[in-house]
């Protein structure tokens, strides 16, 4: 395995989306990020990576037109607000990445990125290929059929991704402090993304845990009242637990790369809310433990480790909270089959 050869990245603008002007300052981004986030990823003995970035004016189509098997209509829109990018991988190896751009906050000032956020996107983005490079690397997912299906599956893939998703804010945050000051001429940047955007993280989390209770509880009770099928009602629940870890993970990163310790769980709007007392206060906290602890950019030989437990600890969370949720499961691992018991969830 070669680890300090990089290969090319190449940066492909689609549609009349962006001017001469944008597409320059994207680049120049881009290529500063990329130069940093390889010399971490050989330092570390991962694998090269072959990423290539399309900023597309029509964003869903470019993802949709880059998936390795059609996944159907792709919708940007989360339980937490809307998706501006997105990796695809395009083997089963994590070797070789397209990263989709919108190209709509590069295009105008307007409810446009500033240039720490679109570094900071950049720079986010940029971070996941090497992660899922790692991943692969270390073993950890021979074995592992995709799509997930059953529960278990389900419950270690969101482990996953908030593990991810939080290594990638606090990479960018690092990523930021070495490259903002050197890119934004002049300027005065703030030093990492919550002094930019602590603010809205926090309510976006309060909002989103405030919607859980009764939402929640009530997608169960309505199919136990057979006002829907129990494939939806899985579905929902899956959608809004995938939506509350990536979320709370989101914040909880980016609040542990600023200078004074946050508390977003333990916080008095957020603390008593219903969804929080009743599901996320004793669930949450040994999972999101699991995954700050350890290097934040580790190794290849200290990659397995970190994912096998924040796994486990991810798994007993979401069986827990379902488990509240009235959800219990029967599960053939090997036959890749599972029945849900549905009773009262707790409220
Ligand atoms: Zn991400």
């Amino acid at each position: 395995v070669v680890c300090g050869t990089a290969k090319p990245l190449t940066i492909t603008f689609e549609g009349n989306a962006l001017s001469d002007g944008h597409r320059a300052t994207f680049t120049a981004d881009a290529i500063e990020v990329f130069r940093v986030l390889d010399r971490i990823r050989a330092d570390r003995s991962i694998p090269p990576i072959e990423v290539q970035l399309v900023v597309a004016g029509s964003f869903a189509a470019a993802v949709q037109a880059n998936q390795r098997q059609s996944e159907g209509p792709f919708d940007a829109e989360r339980p937490f607000g809307k998706v501006a990018a997105k990796n695809l991988a395009q083997d089963d190896r994590g070797e070789r990445v397209v990263i989709v751009f919108d190209a709509v906050p590069w295009s105008s000032d307007e409810g446009g990125y500033d240039r720490f956020q679109a570094l900071g996107t950049i720079a986010h983005e940029l971070a996941h290929p090497i992660l899922e490079r790692a991943r692969h690397s270390s073993g950890v997912l021979d074995g592992v059929t995709f799509p997930s299906f059953t529960p278990g599956e389900i419950a270690r893939s969101i482990s996953r991704e908030g593990l991810d998703e939080y290594r990638a804010d606090a990479i960018c945050d690092i990523v930021l402090a070495q490259v903002a000051s050197k890119t934004v001429d002049g300027a005065s940047v703030p030093a990492v993304t919550w002094d930019a955007a602590g603010e809205s993280y926090v309510r976006g989390v309060q909002e989103l845990f405030s919607r859980l209770h009764p939402n929640l509880p009530d997608v169960v009770q309505t199919y136990r009242e057979w006002r829907m099928d129990i494939e939806s009602m899985w579905r929902e629940v899956v959608r809004e637990s995938e939506g509350l870890v990536t979320a709370y993970i989101h914040a909880r990163a980016h609040a542990d790369q600023s200078d004074a310790p946050v508390a977003i769980l333990d916080s008095i709007e957020i603390r008593e809310l219903p969804f929080v007392r009743l599901y996320l206060k004793d669930t949450m906290p040994p999972y999101v433990e699991a995954v700050r602890e350890g290097p934040l950019l580790p190794s290849l030989a200290e990659f397995a480790a970190i994912d096998r437990t924040v796994v486990d600890a991810g798994e007993k969370m979401l069986r827990e909270i379902w488990g509240r949720l009235g959800l219990s499961f029967t599960e053939d691992s090997a036959a890749r089959t599972f029945g849900i018991h549905v009773a009262e969830p707790i409220r």
